[in-house]
């Protein structure tokens, strides 16, 4: 027995090494990314379920590395945020994020496509998260109203007096603060009162399961009830089929994000997608 712990011992010990090698090899390549240009952001379009149009789109990174292809964000944001190198991204993120929202709004008569970008609590930590987007704002030519920032609860659990003079600021500034993943975090709501937050995502976990999984339907409808008495706006994501469409609308969350209705595409096909709707 003493023998097998052994080896067991050196086994998960090589495991552990091919791991941080890995992560290591990963973090060299992220160094580089920025500058090789292999960062690119695919948009998904957010529907108004009632007249089936496309209201809005989030921006979702994607990392085409040279040598291993694509690679998805949760396997590399997490390292960029543990690095300290998603503040360099993040303002890539919203750079270009801005550059799109410009060119899709700048010549629209009728209603606007706003871009949903997601933002680590790290970006508020770390950086003149102001003074940035406002530069950036300025240099794309983007109005803050066709720019929204996606933050997780988590943010807003420590009541923290610098975060909530940054997202006040930004709200100052005209630009929509959305609650990712909304129902997943620490339930206190007494947050969503002291924060400038005006739009609820109902987290794809609930919406996977409705309308035949009775509890969460319910958490739904809870969920709907809350954004309507604090008068906020409501997304639903990871929408994937009709019946979850149908039950969404008839409760009262009226925009959906899903495979249903797309998946992130790259700006070239989501620019098709708008002009394919005439607007
Ligand atoms: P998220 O913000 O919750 O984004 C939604 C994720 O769900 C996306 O995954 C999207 O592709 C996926 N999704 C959308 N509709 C459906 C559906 O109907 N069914 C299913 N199964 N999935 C759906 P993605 O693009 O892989 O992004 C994963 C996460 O990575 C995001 O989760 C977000 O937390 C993070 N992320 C992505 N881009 C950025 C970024 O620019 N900055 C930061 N900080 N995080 C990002
Ligand atoms: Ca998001
Ligand atoms: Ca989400
Ligand atoms: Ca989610």
């Amino acid at each position: 027995a003493k023998q097998q712990g052994r080896n067991n011992f050196q086994f998960y010990s090589e495991e552990l090494t091919v791991r941080s090698a890995e992560r290591m090899a990963l973090e060299i390549a992220l160094r580089k990314a920025r500058k090789n240009e292999e960062f690119e952001l695919y948009f998904q379009p957010q529907i108004d379920i009632a007249s089936g149009r496309i209201i809005g789109t989030e921006a979702l990174l994607r990392w085409n590395q040279k040598d291993q292809g694509m690679i998805m964000p949760d396997r590399f944001i997490p390292v960029a945020e543990e690095t300290g190198l998603i503040v360099g991204i993040g303002e890539w993120v919203l750079e270009s994020a801005c550059r799109a929202a410009t060119k899709w709004n700048q010549d629209r008569k009728q209603g606007n496509v706003k871009v949903a970008v997601n933002l680590s609590s790290r970006q508020f930590i770390q950086n003149d998260l102001v003074g940035d987007i406002v530069r950036i704002l300025e240099a794309t030519q983007c109005k803050a109203e066709w720019l929204k920032l996606e933050i997780t609860e988590s943010l807003l659990l420590d009541d923290d007096q610098d975060i909530l003079e940054k997202l006040t600021a930004l709200h100052g500034l005209g630009l929509e603060i959305s609650i990712d993943d909304f129902g997943t975090g620490y339930s206190s709501l007494s947050y969503l009162h002291r924060f400038p937050v005006s739009q609820l995502k109902i987290d794809r976990s609930f919406v996977r399961d409705i309308p035949t999984n009775e509890d969460k339907a319910e958490l739904v409808k809870a969920m709907i009830s809350i954004a309507q008495a604090l008068h906020l706006t409501l997304v639903a994501e990871g929408v994937e089929t009709q019946e979850q469409s149908n039950y969404l609308l008839a409760n009262g969350c009226g925009v959906a994000q899903g495979y249903l209705y797309g998946r992130p595409i790259p700006a070239t096909a989501f620019e098709e997608l708008l002009q394919r709707q005439g607007i």
